[in-house]
């Protein structure tokens, strides 16, 4: 799905010595290369503070304990995600509220996220699913009007530009009061192990948030909070400095990649391909068709396999349907429903070729037309 040595090679000597650069401080625990890719992320990210920690998860985790819930108060987000998403709220003793998605841009709907507020929501957690936001603009109306939290998982988005209606950009995961992000290695900005990072504007949540990373500490020895321990490896943020100004190139790459694959499933009538929302660019985490019912998923997915060609079914069972996050019955997810049965994700990243991407869509037209 990805190539990440491809990628390294493109890289490999700056990376080498950074890294061994690191061993040879031996400062491998908050070095100095966090401090500068820290740095330099926000300045990317046009001035919000960047906390580092240790995966996307934990970033997601202690984004929500900074914001002061308290144990059943309820947290709205989609049922089409990854499981982390509501893993954390749950951990938290949260309770999340899930709701379905648009079938076409598989992003959260805002309509179902206002049906399902009540007087005990607290937060709203959007995904910026397979690269591109969610309604950030709608969103934020919403959560201000009804006195809500909003922290943006943008695990798959990091990049990502939301445009409001007046003109204004702003990068994905600096809108809400925190984003999350995770850099692990098939991420858009991926480094070589686990990493995570969250981003906000608020001063007040920049320190909860850093105080919660490093268990709860006000100064050493003294805890004002109940924290975790997270933090980013010297050596993930040294090789994340290398890898962040390339990553608007990648990010490119992955948009002209997409472009291809649009232009080779033009003419198949029985394979939907990823619509984009006007307010949002692209960054193509993934490469993601809806296929027509009448296509039998599971076989194209084997008929590649023995072609050596990988794919990927994102997400195969929504939340509602886990065990650990089953929602009351009486509510119904029929977008997500869809998705689940029909989706498909292809391989996309930066070192794609034409050659590689020729040989994908020629099999999975001739498999399905013929
Ligand atoms: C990858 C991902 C996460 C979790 O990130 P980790 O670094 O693996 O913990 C959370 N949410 C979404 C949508 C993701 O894609």
């Amino acid at each position: 799905m990805v190539d990440l040595l491809a990628q390294y090679n493109h890289i490999q000597k700056e990376v080498d010595r950074a890294v061994i650069d690191v061993i040879r401080s031996s400062k491998y625990i908050n070095g100095p290369q966090v401090k500068s890719f820290t740095q330099n992320l926000s300045q990317y990210l046009e001035g919000a503070e960047v906390v580092p920690c240790g995966n996307g998860t934990d970033a997601l985790q202690i984004a929500l304990m900074a914001l002061g819930l308290k144990p059943g108060d309820e947290v709205i987000t989609a049922t089409f995600t990854y499981v982390a998403t509501a893993e954390v709220i749950a951990l938290l003793g949260l309770k999340p509220i899930l709701v379905d998605v648009h079938r076409d841009t598989f992003l959260i709907d805002i309509s179902q996220v206002e049906k399902a507020i009540t007087n005990r929501t607290k937060a709203i957690v959007p995904v910026h699913l397979f690269g591109q936001c969610a309604n950030m603009e709608a969103l934020m109306q919403l959560a201000e009007k009804h006195n809500l939290f909003v922290v943006e998982d943008t695990a798959q988005a990091i990049g990502a530009d939301f445009t409001f209606s007046d003109g204004r950009k702003m990068k994905a995961g600096t809108i809400g009061h925190v984003g999350c992000t995770s850099f692990f290695p098939s991420k858009n900005l991926g480094c070589y192990g686990d990493g995570g990072a969250m981003f906000t504007r608020d001063p007040e949540i920049s320190a909860a948030l850093r105080m919660i990373a490093n268990h709860g500490q006000s100064k050493q020895y003294y805890h004002d909070k109940v924290g975790v321990n997270s933090r980013l490896d010297t050596i993930q943020a040294a090789i994340l400095d290398i890898k962040l100004p390339h990553l608007d190139t990648y990010n490119d790459h992955r948009r002209a990649a997409a472009d291809r694959y649009d232009k080779a499933f033009a003419d198949n009538p029985h394979v939907q391909t990823p619509k984009r929302v006007s307010n949002s660019t692209h960054v193509f985490h993934q490469y993601t068709l809806i296929l027509s019912s009448s296509v039998d998923r599971d076989a194209l997915k084997e008929h590649l396999a023995t072609k050596e060609i990988p794919a990927m079914i994102y997400y195969p069972v929504p939340l509602h349907h886990q065990k650990a996050y089953r929602q009351d019955n009486d509510k119904s997810f029929p977008e997500t429903e869809h998705l689940c049965k029909n989706v498909i994700s292809l391989p996309i990243h930066s070192e794609l070729t034409v050659e590689q991407q020729e040989i994908i869509t020629g099999e999975i037209n001739s498999f399905i037309l013929n």
